[in-house]
Protein backbone atom coordinates (compact mmCIF):
# COMPACT_ATOMS: atom_id res chain seq x y z
CA UNK A 1 0.00 0.00 0.00
CA UNK A 2 1.76 3.64 -0.85
CA UNK A 3 0.31 6.21 1.11
CA UNK A 4 1.05 9.94 0.21
CA UNK A 5 0.56 10.97 3.12
CA UNK A 6 1.53 10.56 6.31
CA UNK A 7 -2.29 9.15 7.66
CA UNK A 8 -2.08 10.12 11.61
CA UNK A 9 -1.34 13.71 10.10
CA UNK A 10 -3.57 13.69 7.24
CA UNK A 11 -6.83 12.62 9.25
CA UNK A 12 -5.99 14.72 12.35
CA UNK A 13 -6.39 17.71 9.89
CA UNK A 14 -9.50 16.85 8.49
CA UNK A 15 -11.27 15.63 11.04
CA UNK A 16 -10.78 18.52 13.08
CA UNK A 17 -12.05 21.16 11.47
CA UNK A 18 -14.80 18.92 9.88
CA UNK A 19 -16.05 17.96 13.87
CA UNK A 20 -15.84 21.78 14.15
CA UNK A 21 -18.39 22.59 11.59
CA UNK A 22 -20.69 19.23 12.67
CA UNK A 23 -20.59 20.56 16.31
CA UNK A 24 -21.44 24.86 15.46
CA UNK A 25 -24.25 23.55 13.23
CA UNK A 26 -26.20 21.67 15.42
CA UNK A 27 -25.81 24.11 18.06
CA UNK A 28 -26.99 26.22 15.54
CA UNK A 29 -30.35 23.86 15.30
CA UNK A 30 -30.78 24.90 18.80
CA UNK A 31 -33.86 27.56 19.45
CA UNK A 32 -32.63 29.73 22.21
CA UNK A 33 -29.07 31.00 20.82
CA UNK A 34 -28.25 35.01 21.54
CA UNK A 35 -27.80 36.47 17.51
CA UNK A 36 -24.04 37.34 19.19
CA UNK A 37 -23.86 33.50 19.82
CA UNK A 38 -25.16 32.99 16.32
CA UNK A 39 -22.96 35.78 14.43
CA UNK A 40 -19.82 33.54 16.38
CA UNK A 41 -20.98 30.46 15.51
CA UNK A 42 -21.22 30.94 11.67
CA UNK A 43 -17.37 32.91 11.87
CA UNK A 44 -16.00 29.73 13.27
CA UNK A 45 -17.83 27.16 10.36
CA UNK A 46 -16.98 30.05 7.77
CA UNK A 47 -13.14 29.65 8.86
CA UNK A 48 -13.22 26.08 9.54
CA UNK A 49 -14.60 25.55 5.60
CA UNK A 50 -12.04 28.18 4.29
CA UNK A 51 -9.29 26.09 6.16
CA UNK A 52 -11.01 22.55 4.60
CA UNK A 53 -10.73 24.07 1.25
CA UNK A 54 -7.20 25.37 1.46
CA UNK A 55 -6.10 22.42 2.85
CA UNK A 56 -7.67 20.02 0.18
CA UNK A 57 -6.61 22.33 -2.72
CA UNK A 58 -2.74 22.15 -1.25
CA UNK A 59 -3.09 18.20 -0.52
CA UNK A 60 -3.97 17.89 -4.33
CA UNK A 61 -1.22 20.18 -5.83
CA UNK A 62 1.21 18.37 -3.69
CA UNK A 63 -0.13 14.91 -5.05
CA UNK A 64 -0.22 16.26 -8.51
CA UNK A 65 3.67 17.44 -8.30
CA UNK A 66 4.89 14.41 -6.74
CA UNK A 67 3.53 12.44 -9.75
CA UNK A 68 5.24 14.57 -11.82
CA UNK A 69 8.74 14.42 -12.64
CA UNK A 70 8.80 16.69 -15.38
CA UNK A 71 8.23 20.50 -15.94
CA UNK A 72 5.51 21.38 -18.67
CA UNK A 73 4.31 24.14 -20.08
CA UNK A 74 6.98 26.13 -20.06
CA UNK A 75 8.04 29.68 -21.07
CA UNK A 76 10.28 32.58 -21.21
CA UNK A 77 8.67 35.13 -18.85
CA UNK A 78 10.23 37.97 -16.08
CA UNK A 79 10.42 35.96 -12.89
CA UNK A 80 11.34 39.93 -11.16
CA UNK A 81 7.42 40.59 -12.45
CA UNK A 82 6.14 37.65 -10.91
CA UNK A 83 7.64 38.28 -7.39
CA UNK A 84 6.49 42.11 -7.76
CA UNK A 85 2.58 40.22 -8.28
CA UNK A 86 2.97 38.18 -5.86
CA UNK A 87 3.94 40.76 -3.04
CA UNK A 88 1.18 43.21 -4.43
CA UNK A 89 -1.32 39.95 -4.26
CA UNK A 90 -0.30 39.75 -0.27
CA UNK A 91 -0.48 43.08 0.20
CA UNK A 92 -3.96 42.96 2.63
CA UNK A 93 -1.83 40.77 4.75
CA UNK A 94 1.42 42.84 4.95
CA UNK A 95 -0.27 46.01 5.53
CA UNK A 96 -2.44 44.09 8.30
CA UNK A 97 1.02 43.39 10.08
CA UNK A 98 2.10 47.19 9.57
CA UNK A 99 4.98 45.36 8.03
CA UNK A 100 8.00 47.38 6.00
CA UNK A 101 9.27 45.39 2.78
CA UNK A 102 12.68 45.85 1.18
CA UNK A 103 12.24 44.91 -2.73
CA UNK A 104 15.07 44.61 -4.57
CA UNK A 105 14.46 42.78 -7.75
CA UNK A 106 16.68 42.38 -10.11
CA UNK A 107 15.08 42.34 -14.56
CA UNK A 108 15.27 38.46 -14.47
CA UNK A 109 13.69 36.08 -17.35
CA UNK A 110 13.32 32.73 -16.40
CA UNK A 111 12.63 29.48 -18.90
CA UNK A 112 9.89 27.89 -16.46
CA UNK A 113 6.18 27.10 -15.42
CA UNK A 114 4.85 30.44 -13.81
CA UNK A 115 2.43 28.53 -12.37
CA UNK A 116 4.17 26.74 -10.44
CA UNK A 117 6.82 29.61 -9.69
CA UNK A 118 4.41 31.72 -8.08
CA UNK A 119 3.61 28.88 -5.14
CA UNK A 120 7.00 29.19 -4.39
CA UNK A 121 7.30 33.19 -3.71
CA UNK A 122 3.06 33.25 -2.18
CA UNK A 123 4.14 30.47 0.17
CA UNK A 124 7.80 32.11 1.63
CA UNK A 125 6.02 35.56 1.51
CA UNK A 126 3.42 34.34 3.01
CA UNK A 127 5.06 32.58 6.19
CA UNK A 128 7.46 35.57 6.08
CA UNK A 129 4.10 37.38 7.01
CA UNK A 130 2.62 35.14 9.05
CA UNK A 131 5.81 34.73 11.39
CA UNK A 132 6.93 37.84 11.53
CA UNK A 133 6.13 40.68 14.28
CA UNK A 134 3.61 43.59 13.98
CA UNK A 135 5.78 46.60 12.51
CA UNK A 136 8.21 43.75 11.75
CA UNK A 137 10.65 44.34 8.98
CA UNK A 138 11.08 41.67 5.54
CA UNK A 139 13.41 42.01 2.86
CA UNK A 140 13.06 40.31 -0.30
CA UNK A 141 15.50 40.39 -3.35
CA UNK A 142 16.21 38.65 -6.77
CA UNK A 143 19.43 38.64 -8.38
CA UNK A 144 21.58 36.65 -11.30
CA UNK A 145 25.04 35.70 -10.89
CA UNK A 146 27.02 33.42 -13.26
CA UNK A 147 23.73 31.22 -14.54
CA UNK A 148 22.18 31.08 -11.11
CA UNK A 149 18.95 33.64 -9.70
CA UNK A 150 19.51 33.46 -6.46
CA UNK A 151 15.94 34.40 -4.33
CA UNK A 152 15.87 35.57 -0.99
CA UNK A 153 13.25 36.37 1.53
CA UNK A 154 14.57 37.41 5.51
CA UNK A 155 12.35 38.21 7.98
CA UNK A 156 12.97 39.39 11.66
CA UNK A 157 10.14 37.41 13.60
CA UNK A 158 10.00 34.58 15.76
CA UNK A 159 12.57 32.42 13.93
CA UNK A 160 13.26 28.55 14.71
CA UNK A 161 15.08 25.76 16.60
CA UNK A 162 17.21 23.32 15.52
CA UNK A 163 14.23 20.71 15.33
CA UNK A 164 11.92 22.73 13.24
CA UNK A 165 14.54 23.95 11.04
CA UNK A 166 15.23 20.18 9.99
CA UNK A 167 11.20 19.21 9.80
CA UNK A 168 10.01 22.20 8.09
CA UNK A 169 9.54 20.59 5.01
CA UNK A 170 7.68 17.49 6.10
CA UNK A 171 4.07 17.09 5.16
CA UNK A 172 1.64 18.79 7.71
CA UNK A 173 4.95 19.55 10.20
CA UNK A 174 4.01 22.94 12.24
CA UNK A 175 6.34 24.20 15.25
CA UNK A 176 2.71 25.15 16.99
CA UNK A 177 0.40 22.37 16.18
CA UNK A 178 -2.04 24.55 17.70
CA UNK A 179 -3.62 26.34 14.63
CA UNK A 180 -2.97 29.30 16.59
CA UNK A 181 -1.83 30.66 12.99
CA UNK A 182 -3.55 30.10 9.67
CA UNK A 183 -1.95 27.32 7.70
CA UNK A 184 -1.67 23.25 7.31
CA UNK A 185 1.88 22.23 7.38
CA UNK A 186 1.95 21.73 3.74
CA UNK A 187 3.12 25.08 1.84
CA UNK A 188 6.84 24.38 2.41
CA UNK A 189 6.25 20.63 1.45
CA UNK A 190 4.96 22.01 -1.59
CA UNK A 191 7.99 24.78 -2.45
CA UNK A 192 10.25 21.82 -1.51
CA UNK A 193 8.59 19.52 -4.37
CA UNK A 194 8.62 22.75 -6.86
CA UNK A 195 11.69 23.51 -6.23
CA UNK A 196 12.74 20.15 -7.00
CA UNK A 197 11.18 19.62 -9.93
CA UNK A 198 12.78 23.01 -11.23
CA UNK A 199 15.91 21.47 -10.59
CA UNK A 200 16.65 24.22 -7.64
CA UNK A 201 17.78 23.99 -4.02
CA UNK A 202 15.96 26.00 -1.32
CA UNK A 203 17.82 26.63 1.53
CA UNK A 204 17.20 27.73 5.34
CA UNK A 205 19.00 29.52 7.82
CA UNK A 206 16.97 31.05 11.37
CA UNK A 207 17.68 31.70 14.52
CA UNK A 208 14.95 31.60 17.19
CA UNK A 209 13.87 35.17 18.04
CA UNK A 210 15.41 36.69 15.58
CA UNK A 211 14.23 35.49 12.14
CA UNK A 212 14.17 33.21 9.12
CA UNK A 213 15.93 33.50 6.11
CA UNK A 214 14.92 31.49 3.01
CA UNK A 215 17.09 31.30 -0.50
CA UNK A 216 16.26 29.42 -3.73
CA UNK A 217 18.51 28.48 -6.04
CA UNK A 218 17.25 28.37 -9.79
CA UNK A 219 19.63 27.48 -12.87
CA UNK A 220 18.67 30.34 -15.41
CA UNK A 221 19.67 27.90 -18.30
CA UNK A 222 16.83 26.00 -17.49
P1 LIG B 1 2.25 26.43 7.58
O1 LIG B 1 2.83 27.79 7.31
O2 LIG B 1 0.95 26.21 6.91
O3 LIG B 1 2.25 26.09 9.04
P2 LIG B 1 4.53 25.48 6.13
O4 LIG B 1 4.80 24.14 5.53
O5 LIG B 1 4.51 26.65 5.21
O6 LIG B 1 3.18 25.35 6.91
O7 LIG B 1 5.59 25.74 7.26
C1 LIG B 1 5.85 24.71 8.22
C2 LIG B 1 6.35 25.29 9.52
O8 LIG B 1 7.66 25.85 9.32
C3 LIG B 1 5.51 26.43 10.08
O9 LIG B 1 4.38 25.97 10.78
C4 LIG B 1 6.55 27.08 11.01
O10 LIG B 1 6.70 26.34 12.19
C5 LIG B 1 7.84 26.95 10.20
N1 LIG B 1 8.10 28.17 9.39
C6 LIG B 1 7.95 28.32 8.06
N2 LIG B 1 8.33 29.55 7.65
C7 LIG B 1 8.74 30.21 8.76
C8 LIG B 1 9.27 31.52 9.01
N3 LIG B 1 9.45 32.41 8.04
N4 LIG B 1 9.58 31.83 10.30
C9 LIG B 1 9.42 30.93 11.30
N5 LIG B 1 8.94 29.69 11.12
C10 LIG B 1 8.60 29.31 9.89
Amino acid sequence: MYYIFPVNNFSHEFKTPIVSIRGFAKLLKENQISEEDRQEYLDIIISESNRLAELSTNMLNLSKYEHTSIVTNTHAFRLDEQIRKAIVLMESKWSAKDISLGVDLEDIIYLGNEELTQQIWINLIDNAIKFSHIGGNIDISLLENDGQIIFTIKDEGLGMNEETKTRIFEKFYQSDPSHAKAGNGLGLALVKRIVNLCHGEILVESEIGLGSQFVVLLSSKA
